[in-house]
């Protein structure tokens, strides 16, 4: 390189350098951080207004007026709303869809739920202002992430910045105590996850610098086990043979050996119920059992929860269950039933890029880089339904602690932040 060469490539350099600074936040951008900040009174009286109201799953008129709450101020930003309606016998609310028509960048899909956990018998039932944090049901989960959503949305209204976006809302009335069946009550945010980009999720933030790109699902089992009924002299005979306690003893002992090393698989027996006469009632999660150390068990229930990183992680170790319930003991017999609850929400690249683009606001906004959660420490949730779909984040509500406690607080001196964070995410995501 020659002289000449060396200042052209420095000149270069120092432009480069000064366009990719001049860029970090732009004026448009400033302008939407400036409308977060106006407006952080009005969001944080909203926040106490909502979380005043009663909206425990169960409580379906308090949902719905929450609801409301939420549908008059999309209406205000331009959304056109709709309730959708669960069938009656489903004794649940229903949720809140809003949704505004354009074709600028990604479509993008919020998701939300307007339900807690405290019904109305519950004695934790208001928000109490404590300087940097306020307490109430829902205000961490997840009343909180919502009033956060909606007042990101305000700001980018505006400025302006939400003209031709695309942007679906789904505000689910259940999602502490899904409707069941689950084909149904999450049939709509299928519906519009199939026809969304990119989908972010306002359950509680676990930080500045990370967000969930991955969140296992849940499932269930149940496994009944049968032996031959017996006087127990003559236990361990070919005749009589080992017992159904001795045989669910192995078969759960073998799931462990085999599958408890596995990462982000985990397994869990709730209850179990063994003996010579035993009743399970599954609806109530409640047995009883007769048994007498002289006579040989002929049965034994189990029934527990299963939860994986994949659909993939989910079939292989219910094959490896069901290949351990076939190697009986003597005399003795094995069935195993699983359900589906919740799927899982994979690690993929493409989540890894729309964490990206919260990294690099993150940065821009001097708060530093955004990585990925461990998704072992977080739950199901509504993301996982449209994450065969979409590419998505979650994790983009509020700060605070002690969810589904009389302890669940708030942390009111990230909540400005956390907004701006989201509006830039959505501006970004929409050019
Ligand atoms: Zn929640």
């Amino acid at each position: 390189m020659n002289r000449w060469h060396f200042f052209l490539t420095l000149i270069l350099l120092i432009a480069f350098t000064s366009v990719s600074i001049a860029q970090k936040i732009t004026r448009k951008e400033n302008k939407i951080l400036e409308n977060v900040s106006k407006n952080h009174g009005q969001a944080i009286e909203f926040l106490e207004k909502v979380v005043n109201m009663n909206s425990g799953t169960m409580n379906l008129d308090g949902v719905r007026q929450v609801g409301v709450e939420f549908d008059v101020a999309l209406k205000e930003l331009g959304f056109i709303t709709r309730w959708s309606e669960m069938p009656h016998e489903m004794n649940r609310a229903g949720h809140l869809f809003a949704e505004r028509k354009g074709s600028k960048g990604k479509k993008l899909l919020l998701i939300g739920h307007l339900d807690t956990v405290f019904e109305k018998d519950s004695p934790f039932q208001s928000y109490e202002d404590q300087d940097t944090i306020a307490l109430g049901p829902g205000a961490e989960d997840m009343k909180g992430g919502d009033v956060i959503m909606l007042y990101a949305l305000k700001a980018l209204f505006e400025a302006g910045a939400l003209d031709d976006t695309q942007i679906i809302i789904a505000l689910h009335g259940d999602e502490e105590e899904t409707g069941k069946p689950i084909s149904i009550s999450r049939k709509d945010i299928i519906d519009v996850g199939k026809r969304s980009d990119i989908a972010l999720g306002f359950e509680g933030s676990t930080g500045f610098n990370d967000a969930t790109v991955a969140r296992r699902g849940s499932s269930g089992w149940k496994l009944e086990v049968t032996g031959r009924r017996a006087h127990s002299a003559g236990i361990f005979s070919d005749e009589d043979g080992a017992g159904a306690i001795f045989e669910m003893s192995r078969i759960l002992h073998q799931f462990y050996e085999q599958l408890h090393a596995e990462e982000f698989l985990t397994f869990n027996p709730g209850v179990m119920v063994a003996g010579t006469f035993v009743d399970y009632d599954d609806a109530n999660f409640k047995g009883t059992a007769y048994g007498k150390s002289n006579v040989i068990p002929q049965s034994a229930v189990v029934t527990g929860g299963l939860r994986f990183i994949s659909e993939e992680q989910k079939e292989k170790a219910r094959a490896t269950m069901k290949e351990i319930i076939t190697n009986n003991y003597p005399k003795t017999d094995a069935e195993i039933i699983f359900w589906d609850s919740y799927p899982s929400m994979p690690p993929t690249d493409g989540n890894t890029k729309v964490m990206e683009v919260l990294s690099q606001v993150s940065v821009d906004m001097n708060q530093g880089e955004v990585v990925a959660f461990d998704p072992l420490k977080r739950g199901a949730a509504d993301i996982s339904f449209v994450a065969q779909y979409t590419d998505g984040i979650d994790g983009l509500g509020a700060m605070g602690g002690g969810g589904h406690t009389p302890q669940e607080y708030v942390d009111l001196t990230t909540f400005e932040t956390l907004t701006k964070r989201t509006a830039l995410l959505i501006y970004r995501l929409t050019r």
